[in-house]
């Protein structure tokens, strides 16, 4: 049972695979867990078990999980395995017979119970100990806000809505109350996520709830609006293009939120969005980025797409790129197309090869690459709000509103001193690539007290801060 000698706490190690929102997960987890007295370490030598929270998106990421539980029980030898691939109990169990348990996405009482049965809490309360906003693996100064779990939509090469269920919203109160607590605790960005943000609250009927004495409906408009008031920086992921996402631009427009839209657009040819079940039409979504961007002209959009979908051919690849000229993005991820277990689009006829489909990939990355140093050389010569996210030997390194952590481009830095991770500073761009910005520090911008911010009852904001300033919006 318990290895644990009877003069330290148990010792829990965990391997993070997987989105933002499986991160969230891991958080939401190990903040139980500590709270009960383990210790996280941050080896397989030291851990007395290890959690691997697993992702089952795609075949690579399944084979990546797998590899990742491989590497734990050879180490460590006792997993317990939790996360998206664990919705596939049997065949975790057919290659790794000696895992403790596995539990599926989501199921945070029966993993901790499963460390319970493992590995037994410490009862002693010096060990009860547990910052009020719980643990996080983002830096100190930004953090992941999941509002809602499960997905109801059905597109076709997708097998979430299968793994996590349909959609979940939380309470828009319970999502505020976090939000604080991170706010207080020196967070300054908080980056809203869900499988499908823009759908937040369909399944509450958009019910109220009280915040601070006021009914708050479970509705992203309503959500946005009162994150804004927290004056830290709030980035809207996974924004699926409901009619109602214009209004979310005039949010970004009054500075409530930053004027940053990831929007997972998929594809542009009529024909290949109907076979993905995706009810977008291309000609409408140029005619609503124009209009966005009428509202709020340093709008940055991000979208991801996939290429090499079952009967996409050379046309729709062409309108693609066509859609990708005009619709000028700022950032875009590409996959090609992968054939994952239980997707409905395998059934699909005229599979694309995947040197084709890499092919395509590669051509539309090329061109997105110019489309991006194009956008990006606009910023040289003026000043952006930079929020420092590392401090380097030759300088600090940071983002603009413009780019979220991880999965956009970056700020380098140079004659930057006395920075630390969390300051907010103003800098002058000197030279932009297809990636990323090179600049020179100019001053810090002035702090926000993180207790006046979290209870900051006027809708005065950060984001305004995020993106402009007389010499030049960013
Ligand atoms: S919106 Fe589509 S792609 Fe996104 S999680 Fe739901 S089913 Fe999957």
């Amino acid at each position: 049972m318990s290895r644990t000698p009877p003069s330290r706490p148990p010792r829990v190690g965990l391997v993070s695979l997987g989105c933002p929102k499986a991160l969230v997960d891991s958080e939401r987890i190990l903040t139980r867990l500590r709270a009960e007295g383990y210790e996280l370490v941050g080896s397989y030598e030291e851990a007395d078990l290890v959690l691997v929270n697993t992702c089952g998106f795609l075949d690579s990421a399944r084979e990546e999980s797998l590899a990742a539980i491989r590497e734990a029980m050879e180490a460590n030898g006792r997993v317990v395995v939790t996360g998206c691939l664990g919705a596939e109990a049997e065949r975790i169990r057919a290659r790794f017979p000696d895992v403790l348990a596995i539990t599926g996405p989501h199921q945070y009482e029966a993993v901790v119970a499963a460390v319970h049965r493992a590995l037994p809490p410490a009862h002693d309360p010096r060990f009860d100990l547990v910052p009020p906003q719980g643990l996080r693996l983002t830096p100190r100064h930004y953090a992941y806000l999941k509002i809602a779990e499960g997905c109801d939509r059905r597109c076709s090469f997708c097998i979430i809505p299968r793994l996590r269920g349909p959609q979940r919203s939380r309470p828009a109160a319970h999502v505020l109350h976090e939000a604080e607590r991170l706010v207080r605790a020196g967070v300054r960005e908080l980056l809203v996520v869900a499988q499908d943000t823009a759908a937040y609250g369909t399944d509450l009927r958009h019910a109220e709830s009280r915040y601070r004495g006021r009914p708050v409906r479970a509705h992203i408009l309503d959500l946005a609006r009162e994150l804004g008031r927290f004056d830290v920086w709030v980035r809207l992921h996974y924004v699926y293009p409901y009619p109602h996402v214009d209004r979310l631009v005039e949010l970004m427009a009054e500075g409530l939120v930053l004027p940053y839209l990831d929007v997972p657009f998929q594809h542009a040819s009529p024909r290949i969005l109907r076979l993905m079940r995706r009810p977008a039409r291309a000609e409408r979504t140029l005619e609503r980025i124009r209009a966005w961007r009428r509202a709020v002209p340093d709008l940055v959009l991000r979208s991801t797409f996939i290429v090499g979908f079952p009967g996409e051919r050379e046309e729709d690849f062409a309108l693609l790129l066509e859609w990708l000229r005009e619709a000028e993005l700022d950032r875009v991820g590409c996959f090609v197309y992968e054939p994952v277990e239980g997707a409905a689009a395998n059934r699909l006829p005229e599979p694309v090869p995947p040197e084709v489909a890499e092919e395509r990939r590669q051509r539309l990355m090329a061109l997105q690459a110019e489309i991006s140093a194009r956008r990006l050389a606009r910023r040289i010569g003026q000043e952006v709000a930079v929020l420092v996210d590392a401090v380097t030997a030759e300088g600090a390194v940071g983002r603009t509103y413009g780019d979220a952590p991880e999965i956009d481009g970056r700020v380098y830095l140079r004659n930057a001193p006395a920075l630390a991770p969390g300051d907010l500073v103003w800098a002058r761009v000197e030279r932009a690539d297809a990636h990323d910005l090179y600049a020179r520090y100019v001053e810090h911008q002035q702090p926000v007290a993180a207790g006046e911010a979290a209870s900051a009852a006027s809708a005065s904001s950060a984001c305004t801060s995020a993106a402009g300033r007389s010499s030049g919006i960013m």
